[in-house]
């Protein structure tokens, strides 16, 4: 069974409430863990940015479940790919807040510094997280 990792993106719906990335992460921290998924979530009150990571069925079954979910919209996939190691494999769902760091390492990765994830490559943003990830633990 070999890995996988997909990164998509997508914005908030009126049916979105702050205090619900709380629910969200739960239930995603909850279901990964049920179905060896590890991943991150970044989140700045407009976009999300997501990578999940393992078995190619259960990312593709836990996408699917995701593409449905009201709170969000224009989900877009960026990045989709067979891969050889985990990058979050001590996460079941990270998750990045909004850091003041994040314009120099937006700049790094796209053409400005106003992060726009639809303006991004896959590439960029997953290089984008996991620049995040080590900004966010150190
Ligand atoms: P059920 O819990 O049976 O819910 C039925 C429907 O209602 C689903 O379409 C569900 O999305 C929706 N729903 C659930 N709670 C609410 C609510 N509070 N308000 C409005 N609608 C709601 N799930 C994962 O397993 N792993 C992840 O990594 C993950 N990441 C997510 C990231 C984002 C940005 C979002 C928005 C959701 C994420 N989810 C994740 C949740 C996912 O969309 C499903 O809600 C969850 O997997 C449960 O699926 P279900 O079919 O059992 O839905």
């Amino acid at each position: 069974m070999f890995l996988v990792g997909l990164v998509y993106t997508s914005q908030t719906t009126d049916q979105f409430k702050t205090a619900s990335i709380e629910k969200i992460l739960d239930t995603a921290r909850r279901e990964n863990a049920r179905n060896d998924i590890s991943g991150v979530l970044y989140f700045n009150r407009k976009y999300f940015l997501q990578c999940l990571e393992g078995s190619r069925s259960a990312v593709n079954e836990t996408y699917h479940r995701i593409l449905k979910d009201p709170r969000h919209t224009n989900v877009a996939l960026l990045d989709y790919n067979e891969i050889s190691a985990r990058e979050f494999d001590s996460w079941t769902m990270g998750f990045l807040p909004e850091l003041r760091e994040i314009s120099p390492l937006v700049k790094k990765f796209s053409g400005s510094a106003n992060f726009d994830p639809y303006k991004m490559s896959g590439a960029s943003c997953m290089q984008l997280l996991t620049s995040l990830q080590a900004a966010s633990i150190h």
